[in-house]
């Protein structure tokens, strides 16, 4: 068993593990980030397959609101597009009603996208990171505080360090790691009711040799009352060069197998389109509620958002020595990307305000 010492551990390279050791390749502080899954990103996962434009199987959109996030695209010279809607959707408001096209009101507060995929940011980060150790497959079991240092063991590894920081969702970080001492009862009841943001989601995305969709009385907007895509948006490259439908399936279809998945959507797109959409050149999908270093399921009802950005994951615990960030514990936008960020932030506030 290999056992290294460091002076922070980050558990977690998604966006807010990634984007605080970014932040701390600053200062003098030796990092060592142990990410369980083979791939870096967590619920950030572009697919880039030879002939497709890149596919979002995770975070897609953000907001002129997420300052935090459009400040660290900024620095790393990022680039943003809108996401097209056209002035047209599709609609389907129940099963005995045909698909209608409506006219979309103007909209008011657009979403864009990341040039080159949401995975662009995470890749961009983890170029920068020239002292930080980042370590994949490296699934944490346990966090325990002794003689002044916490311990931190993995599947197959042992790692010590003066400050740990989990960037797990809260649910996952009180249900799948032993810790020592316990966290406070009131944190764990918080914790164990603290809702991951689309853990539950099935998100699907079908690449075309063309754009069928673009044209006069047609859309590739679509809302559906009926499914089982209840939305969908145009998901080509910025260039026009490649093209794909993207959305969400309803996530109660994870019961089911890709191939019956695939069926049932192209059954509804053909509806919409005819023939033309029955051969995508390509399906992708992901159920995230099949992805363990998400989601676990909840031992009682969890609310959408539930009790996203609660302030009680913003203290230190053990004497300053453990703290819980993520998207999920951020002040501004808990859930989202913009969360991730802000909540990075905050933690190297804290560090360097303890230090
Ligand atoms: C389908 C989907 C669509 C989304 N759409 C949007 C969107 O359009 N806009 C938006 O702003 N946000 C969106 N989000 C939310 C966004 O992805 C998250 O807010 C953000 O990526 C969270 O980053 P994070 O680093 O806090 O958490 P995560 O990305 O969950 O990172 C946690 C990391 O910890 C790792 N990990 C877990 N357990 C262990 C363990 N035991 N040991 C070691 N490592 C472990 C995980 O593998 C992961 O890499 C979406 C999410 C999903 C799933």
């Amino acid at each position: 068993m290999l056992h290294q010492e460091s002076d922070i551990i980050i558990i977690g390279a998604g966006l807010t593990g990634l984007t605080l050791a970014y932040l701390l390749e600053e200062t003098q502080l030796s990092v060592t980030i142990l990410e369980g899954r083979p791939r870096i990103g967590g619920r950030i996962h572009t697919l880039y397959p030879e002939g497709e434009p890149p596919q979002e199987m995770g975070a897609t959109w953000l907001g002129m609101k997420h300052q935090n996030l459009i400040s660290l695209l900024e620095e790393l010279n990022l680039e943003t597009f809108p996401q097209e809607l056209g002035d047209k959707a599709i609609y389907e408001p129940m099963s005995i009603n045909p698909p209608q096209l409506v006219v979309l009101p103007a909209n008011q507060d657009p979403s864009y996208r990341i040039k080159g995929g949401s995975s662009a940011l995470i890749n961009s980060l983890a170029d920068r990171l020239s002292k930080t150790q980042l370590i994949t497959q490296q699934v944490v079991k346990s966090i325990k505080q002794k003689d002044g240092k916490v311990n931190v063991t993995t599947g197959t590894d042992q790692y010590t360090a003066n400050k740990v920081i989990s960037t797990l969702p809260p649910y996952l970080l009180c249900h799948t790691i032993d810790m020592q001492p316990q966290l406070p009862s009131e944190l764990t009841h918080l914790a164990s009711q603290t809702h991951t943001w689309m853990g539950e989601s099935i998100k699907v995305s079908l690449a075309y040799e063309r754009p069928f969709w673009k044209a006069e009385n047609s859309s590739g907007t679509i809302f559906s009352n009926v499914g089982p895509v209840p939305e969908m948006y145009d998901h080509s490259d910025l260039d026009k060069r490649y093209f794909a439908l993207m959305g969400f399936m309803n996530g109660n279809y994870h019961t089911l197998t890709r191939t019956e998945r695939r069926e049932m959507i192209l059954k509804q797109l053909t509806k919409y389109y005819g023939t033309q959409a029955s051969t995508p050149v390509a399906y992708h999908e992901t159920v995230w509620r099949e992805e363990s270093m998400t989601y676990s399921d909840y031992n009682s009802h969890v609310l959408p958002h539930q009790h996203n950005g609660h302030a009680a994951y913003r203290d230190s615990y053990w004497d300053g020595k453990l703290m819980i960030a993520g998207a999920e514990t951020a002040a501004h936008h808990p859930g989202y990307m913009d969360g991730a960020v802000s909540s990075a932030k905050h933690v190297l506030h804290q560090i360097t305000q303890l230090n």
